[in-house]
């Protein structure tokens, strides 16, 4: 090989190593909508492949940890409205918590069918896929973070792990992560909450059968057969980042089972009861002011000895 030749040679080679050397870009979904309904068919006697695959539904853009997709559908009000209220609904960020999961599939439907209902609903039947399709299905993510503690809340570095060990004796199931938004699903739904800017959240949990609450307004005092008990805010909760931090209501359903659906009168009541309560509630119209600076005095201080029996 003459000195022209491998000059060439190292010409040619120099894009391919520039692009080796490219900072790595982050996974994209490995399964397709078809696989990610056929694992939920799998997993949850109450959905079915059918009716998952009719849903509608679309897979996010980012991964969770073992690369599965998260799936996700707006709903719209079919008669105008003008700029209709956003609502976020999501279930399953504990992953062993089922009925959480397919009971979304269940008011999907009923979005699906209702012709008068006025609100641009986002809704994300499963946050936590990793932890849903585990065997057996964990309450955390595929690297053992609880997610409904990954949130930035505004002391998470100050509260949440000195929380979690003295608290909860580090329970495994209660980790929050090493840094706040560590996790891939958090930060996905972070970004959907600053990019939908909803103004209102419900969360579906099991198996605790009680109503919670953070955030402006008057709460409901039942949503069918779910009454109200303030759970409080923990470190790097959902309801204390979006409801507290943020200013949104954060309702959260504690359905009484996790391996149990509602009775399908119970499922129809809390539904109709909370399309009732965000009717008349008239959650404000205008975009919240989202990334407010950290409320001043004693709140986040005084949140933490109120810390409570049930573990939402
Ligand atoms: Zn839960």
């Amino acid at each position: 090989m003459n000195v022209r030749t491998r000059a060439a040679l190292v010409l040619c080679a120099a894009p391919a190593l520039l692009s080796v050397a490219a900072p790595a870009r982050e996974p994209l979904p490995l399964v397709t909508l078809e696989r990610a309904c056929a694992l939920l068919d799998e997993r949850l006697h109450s959905v079915t492949l059918d009716a998952c695959l009719g849903a509608g539904l679309r897979t996010s853009a980012d991964a969770t940890v073992r690369s599965q997709p998260i799936l996700w559908r707006d709903y719209y009000p079919r008669q105008p409205h003008g700029d209709p209220r956003r609502i976020l609904l999501i279930g399953g960020i504990h992953g062993d918590e089922f009925s959480s999961v397919s009971i979304l599939f269940q008011w999907m439907q009923r979005l699906d069918a209702d012709g008068s209902q006025p609100f641009h609903w986002r809704v994300v039947p499963c946050v936590n896929p990793d932890g849903l399709l585990d065997r057996p299905a964990t309450r955390t993510n595929a690297r053992g973070v609880d997610l409904n503690r990954n949130f930035p809340t505004p002391d998470w570095a100050q509260t949440a792990l000195p929380y979690w060990k003295r608290r909860t004796g580090s329970d495994p199931r209660r980790y929050p992560g090493p840094a706040p938004l560590s996790e891939p699903e958090t930060r996905w739904l972070v970004r959907t909450l600053e990019q939908f800017r909803p103004q209102a959240v419900v969360s579906v949990h099991a198996p605790y059968g009680v109503l919670d609450y953070d955030g402006p307004h008057t709460p409901p005092r039942h949503l069918g057969y779910l009454y109200l008990h303030l759970l409080g805010a923990y470190p790097g909760s959902l309801g204390n980042y979006a409801g507290l931090y943020l200013n949104v209501p954060v309702i959260t359903l504690e359905l009484p089972q996790a391996g149990l659906m509602p009775s399908a009168e119970q499922s129809a009541q809390v539904w109709a009861d909370l399309l009732h309560w965000l009717k008349k509630t008239h959650v404000p119209d205008t975009a919240l002011p989202y990334g407010n600076p950290r409320p001043t005095g004693g709140l986040w201080q005084t949140m933490l000895p109120s810390l409570l029996p049930f573990p939402e």
